[in-house]
């Protein structure tokens, strides 16, 4: 049989009706479904998006075949109206409308009135014995044809009919009468012939130009670019549909209108249809602004019983399509006619609450639920946003990378100094860097908000900001920071110390002067609900990193179950803790070093005891020592004099100490395992720290799980060498306490070569916890410090899609991991696995560990809400048949 190309509905019999979305679009095939459903729907017949696919595939002409099935729809749908194309006794006037299988704004505006003609309006204006309205369609029509399908700038009709209203002395085209309208009419005829193009007064010719016009906007400039923005170039469509629909006018007089209605609130989400209408009106009036349209409410009083059939059919309508749903209606003389119904946009918090309410209301089960709310929308209500108005007012000033989201708004402070001595004051500061460095902290701490010129998703800034929920924008290479001049230049501004400026972390904006924010509502009443349907259908625990008890305890409160990453390291900055570090790092002798790390361990046992307390019953996992000790040894000239002071060697002895550190390329010097490897005493030391914190724990009756986990590994032999001096640690401790602790000994996968040895390294090992960050550093051999300087070619060349340190390269590190997950499994079938990265929080990513079957992802503790979503959306879709795509 030949391809089907035209669909007719409106006879309450439409085949295939929703699920055909991909070829009829959602319009269409939504009208189908309205009018299978006995919806009172005019109506109409789709071309499908197969036809738009053939039109550019054939040299953008409508082929034959079309004219002739479209033709038999058109006999079809004059029968079903009783009315005739092109007879002015009786004419069928029709719209012509786009609808792509997924809505885009970009694509041609819909055409009214088709089928006037000169003949076609006397004969409406006797017929409907109402000469205004008839004059007023063809002008309309004229105007949209010229200017959506011919490409008469719409301006060009505007200043006609204002010269017509000019001459009238009115401001309104509802004070123009039918003579006035007929005048409009002349003149638009002649902008065409001044454009030089005739009104087509042929019917069937007027139809072929709309269709021809519908197919070639699915390529227009707006239409690529929204798909790109959107990505929705990569998503196999065909193409636009086209939608011919006899027309119900709304412009008949006051017992006829137009208007939108949503059947919730989407702005709440409260259940309470939410619309508005204009009378005597058509098409996009209402949303036009030209009037100011009435609440819905007010159709009860002017028409009762069109109001109790517009809202029970809407009622109805999202009881079919189960969500709440958009719809488009026209009232022509006191009839009721729907001309289209979609899943309705709605705010982050209306999502959140229709979601909850319509499983309370059985509508919808708990897994369609977590499907309804975006990731980014859970984000948006648990951090402070900015106010729209304001906003859309603010001065753009540069654009980074979305390392943290939020908003926030304070004054430029060009160091860490600076950014504590002001907030002493209990000024709201923006603390500006061309990068952070761990010596910043402080600074970071009592900013609203950071802002780098350099550095990538997971440079320190990013990393550190995020865990402690802080907004920033880091990597923003257009904007040129001079932090000794203390001055930030872009876009023609220059922003100077004490100067007002707003980050927007989500979306990774910069703007200056000062924007109002709005507080978020936090994890409770209906989010909280929602997240606690997505932990019962996910298959990935969530959990986070977190170093301290006060972020323990906000990740407790954003749902984590334990802890997957405590950077032990960040405890040695806090206090005057970092002076007994640098003692140890300047030791001499093993005796030296000794003595300063027996004065560090009780206070790491008091850390992993506070953390320990505020997961009770969870896993933590603690990472042993893992950054180069250059990161704890001071650089400027006065600190390295009052260190030298205070550890008790000379400034030269100190220097020297420092140079020896020193190391071409620190991410891949000597850290990590190696550390343990040169020093063991230093892991001892921690080791014995965490054991004696659990070992207090029990005995005060209390649940712990500590995971001592081993960064950097890449030869089993490495993690064998400390697991059996740990092993040997802990029996002996256990021993003289004469207690037991369920512990486990386990690595961080993130370097290359351990992922191909996971079957060696997993016989040994009771969990891997993948450290994404350095696994796609080492892996892509992009330094994540410096890539800043190249992804953006590389993301425009489309050599990768994506920023691999923002969304997990499925191919190649996704591979790797892949590797060591089968590996490690098969060697040992009891391992536990985990991603410990920025990954973690990342729903792309998510989504990838899901698939890999991890048993875990753990991140900052602000993206604990958005990872359980994405955790249990995974599930839900691919449960569902969603394709797997690495
Ligand atoms: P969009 O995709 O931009 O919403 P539509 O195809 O829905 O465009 O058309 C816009 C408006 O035109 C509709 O909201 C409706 O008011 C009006 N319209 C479209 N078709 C008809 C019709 N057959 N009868 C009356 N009005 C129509
Ligand atoms: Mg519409
Ligand atoms: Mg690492």
């Amino acid at each position: 049989m030949a391809k089907k190309y035209v669909y007719s509905w409106g006879d309450g019999k439409a085949e295939g009706s929703g699920k055909l979305k991909d070829l009829l679009g959602g319009k269409g095939a939504n009208l189908a479904e309205m009018s299978r459903l006995g919806v009172p729907v005019p109506p109409g017949f789709t071309i499908t998006t197969e036809m738009c696919r053939f039109y550019w595939e054939n040299g953008q002409k409508l082929p034959e075949i079309l004219k002739e099935e479209a033709g038999i729809a058109l006999k079809n749908l004059e029968k079903l109206s009783g009315k005739k194309f092109g007879d002015a006794n009786n004419p069928l006037l029709v719209s012509v409308r786009s609808g792509a299988a997924i809505s885009m704004p970009g694509m041609m505006d819909t055409i009214l009135n088709l089928g006037l003609n000169d003949e076609v309006a006397d004969g409406l204006a006797k017929l409907t014995n109402n000469p205004r309205f008839a004059w007023d369609s063809y002008r309309r029509f004229m105007q949209m044809l010229g200017d959506v399908a011919l490409g008469i700038e719409h301006e060009k009709f505007e200043e006609k009919l204002n010269e017509i209203k000019a001459k009238k002395g009115v401001k309104n085209d509802l004070d123009l009468d039918a003579d006035d309208l007929h005048e409009v009419v002349k003149l638009y005829k002649e902008v065409y012939r001044s454009e030089g193009k005739e009104f087509p007064q042929e019917p069937v010719e007027q139809l072929w130009v709309a269709v021809e016009a519908v197919f070639a906007s699915w390529n227009n400039k707006r239409a690529i670019k929204y798909r790109e923005i959107n990505g929705m170039d990569k998503m196999g469509l065909l193409g636009t549909a086209v939608n011919v629909q006899m027309m119900a006018f709304g412009n008949m007089g006051e017992s006829s209108g137009t208007g939108v209605a949503f059947t919730r609130n989407p702005n709440t989400g409260e259940d309470k249809t939410y619309g508005e209408f204009l009378l005597n009106a058509q098409g996009e009036d209402v949303v036009a602004g030209i009037r100011t349209p009435q609440p819905l409410d007010q159709l009860k009083e002017i028409n009762p019983e069109v109001h109790k059939e517009l809202i029970d059919t809407m009622n109805r309508l999202e009881t079919v399509f189960k969500d709440m749903q958009d719809i488009e209606f026209t009232i022509e003389n006191g009839k009721l006619y729907f001309l289209q119904t979609r899943n309705g946009k709605r705010t982050a918090a209306a999502a959140v609450k229709i979601a909850v309410d319509m499983v309370n209301e059985g509508l919808i089960t708990k897994g369609t639920a977590i499907t309804r709310v975006k990731p980014a929308d859970i984000e948006k209500l648990l951090h402070p946003t900015f106010d729209i108005e304001e906003l859309n007012k603010a001065e753009y000033f540069g654009k980074g990378l979305p390392a943290s989201p939020g908003a926030a708004t304070g004054m430029a402070v060009f160091n860490a100094d600076d950014a504590e001595a002001k907030a002493k004051e209990g000024l709201p500061v923006i603390l500006i860097r061309p990068e952070t460095s761990p010596e910043d902290i402080g600074g970071m701490d009592a900013a609203e908000a950071i802002l780098t010129s350099t550095g990538g998703m997971t440079s320190h800034a990013a990393v550190v900001a995020r865990g402690m929920g802080k907004t920033a924008v880091v990597g923003a290479e257009n904007i040129v920071i001079n932090d000794k001049a203390k001055t930030a230049i872009s876009n023609g501004i220059t922003i100077k110390e004490g100067d007002w400026l707003s980050i927007e972390g989500t979306e990774g904006k910069v703007f200056a002067g000062k924007i109002k924010t709005i507080k978020p509502t936090g994890l409770e009443g209906d989010i909280k609900t929602l997240l606690d349907f997505a932990d019962e259908v996910s298959d990935l625990g969530v959990r986070a990193n977190a170093d301290i008890p006060r972020d323990a305890k906000i990740a407790r409160e954003f749902g984590a179950r334990g802890i997957g990453l405590c950077r032990t390291e960040h405890m040695f900055f806090e206090g005057d803790r970092i002076k007994k570090m640098r003692r140890m790092i300047v030791s001499k002798t093993k005796e030296q070093r000794e003595a300063a790390l027996a004065e560090l361990l009780p206070v790491q046992k008091e850390d992993f005891k506070g953390l320990f307390e505020s997961m009770e019953g969870y896993a933590v996992t603690i990472r042993l020592l893992d950054p180069p000790l250059h990161e704890f040894v001071p650089h400027e000239d006065a600190a390295i004099k009052d260190v030298a002071e205070s550890v008790g060697i000379t400034e030269e002895e100190l220097r020297k100490v420092i140079d020896d550190l020193e190391e071409f390329n620190p991410m891949m010097g000597h850290r990590g395992v190696r550390l343990a490897v040169t020093y063991p005493e230093i892991a001892e030391m921690q080791i014995k720290a965490i054991m004696l914190a659990a070992i207090e724990m029990v005995k005060e009756g209390k649940k712990v799980k500590p995971e001592i986990m081993i960064p950097l590994v890449g030869n089993v032999k490495e993690f064998t060498l400390l697991r059996n001096s740990a092993e040997e640690i802990i029996k002996n401790l256990l021993k003289e306490h004469q207690v037991d602790v369920e512990y486990k000994i386990g690595t961080m996968i993130e370097v290359p070569r351990a992922t191909v040895t996971a079957d060696q390294i997993g016989e040994n090992a009771d969990f891997f916890s993948f450290g994404t960050n350095d696994l796609t550093q080492l892996s892509l051999g992009f330094s994540r410090d410096d890539y800043g300087k190249y992804i953006g070619d590389y993301l425009e060349k489309g050599i990768y899609d994506s920023d691999p340190f923002q969304h997990i390269d499925r191919n190649g590190v996704g591979r790797l991991i892949k590797t060591a997950v089968d590996l490690g499994r098969g060697a040992n079938p009891h391992i536990k696995l985990g991603v410990c990265g920025e990954h973690g929080g990342d729903p792309e990513s998510v989504e990838f560990c899901h698939l890999v079957g991890l048993d875990y992802v753990s991140c900052s503790p602000y993206r604990v809400p958005v990872a359980r979503l994405a955790a249990a959306q995974a599930a839900v879709e691919f449960r569902r048949g969603k394709k797997v795509n690495y």
